[in-house]
């Protein structure tokens, strides 16, 4: 369901809204497209930080979300295959969505991670393990980890934290094999990503990836979801890198250290949700999503 504070999502002439999630807005044709069965994924510029959809959206957002995650897909077409269709979108949307492959998703939210940081801190402070990969005593938020791990997570409800899992319960859901692809699939995106991303003094600290399966198709997995977002993904400034402490980030950094200030007024332990944020937060965070952009591809949006 989409957050109550959400806008309706946009009346597109030949698509009909089917679901929302946290940012996307998800439509089917509403008669039979030449491609086939397809969806229309049309990103908005929701932001969600702290497990809350905020209130006031971020001007830019959602168009920064599709061109960064279509040129992810090209880079990462020779590693494994997308659910991108070269169909065009409706216009008034053009920017910002996508037509795609409707997969039936696999219901593991497949996550690499390079560094220590956020639920994988929180379970390695336990435990010293992340999904129950056991890792080398002494590390802290921040860490670069020996090896890339591949830490799957199952998929929560809007407002839900998503649970980290073990490969082994990944097994148990999916089967051996598919899960082995899984994680053969996330760190070779992982490895690939994380080295684009240093050449623009950027570490990829962890992302996250959805895969599925064209329905019928001959059983290989397929990226779908977006790829590689500031949403999907921790990325740190290189230069601002501190294990130890929390990372700057250089997308939601503003709407975060805002939202836990003083002036916003908002108690992030109640029950209570965010309130607006002001117009300079709005504009410093936009700016930080064409920076990410800008930074990654070399090209202004
Ligand atoms: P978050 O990404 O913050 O967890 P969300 O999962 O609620 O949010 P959105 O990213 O807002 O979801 O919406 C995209 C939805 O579309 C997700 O449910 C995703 O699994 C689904 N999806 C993405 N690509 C495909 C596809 N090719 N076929 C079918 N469903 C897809
Ligand atoms: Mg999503």
């Amino acid at each position: 369901m989409p957050p109550s504070t959400a806008p309706r999502p946009p009346d597109l002439p030949g698509w009909t809204h089917r679901f929302s999630g946290k940012v996307r807005d998800v439509y089917a044709p509403t008669t039979p497209h030449p491609d086939g069965d397809v969806l229309l994924l049309v990103a908005s510029d929701r932001v969600s930080a702290y497990d809350h959809v905020l209130p006031t959206p971020v001007p830019g957002k959602g168009a920064v979300l599709t061109a960064l995650s279509r040129w992810w897909f090209d880079q990462l077409g020779d590693l494994v295959p997308n659910h991108l269709v070269d169909a065009a979108a409706p216009a008034e949307v053009a920017d910002r969505a996508v037509v795609v492959r409707a997969l039936d998703m696999v219901g593991v939210e497949c996550v690499a991670r390079g560094y220590l940081s956020g639920s994988g801190t929180v379970e390695y402070d336990h435990d010293g393990t992340v999904c129950g990969v056991a890792l080398p005593p002494g590390l802290v938020e921040g860490s670069r980890l020996p090896a890339p791990v591949f830490t799957p997570a199952t998929k929560a409800a809007v407002g839900d934290h998503d649970e980290n899992v073990t490969f082994e319960a990944v097994v148990a859901e999916v089967g051996r094999e598919t899960a082995e692809e899984l994680r053969r699939v996330t760190l070779a995106v992982y490895e690939r990503a994380a080295a684009v991303t240093e050449r623009a003094g950027i570490l990829l600290a962890d992302t996250k990836l959805e895969l599925g399966r064209v329905p019928d198709g001959d059983g290989s997995l397929v990226l779908g979801d977006e790829v590689l977002t500031p949403d999907s993904s921790r990325f740190w400034p290189a230069d601002g890198w501190r294990p130890g402490q929390a990372q700057p980030s250089l997308d939601k950094q503003v709407v975060r250290d805002w939202l836990t200030s003083p002036a916003s007024g908002w108690d992030r332990a109640s029950d209570a949700p965010p309130p607006p944020l002001p117009a300079d937060v709005v504009e410093r965070t936009a700016a930080g999503y064409r920076e990410v952009y800008r930074r990654l591809t070399g090209a202004d949006l």
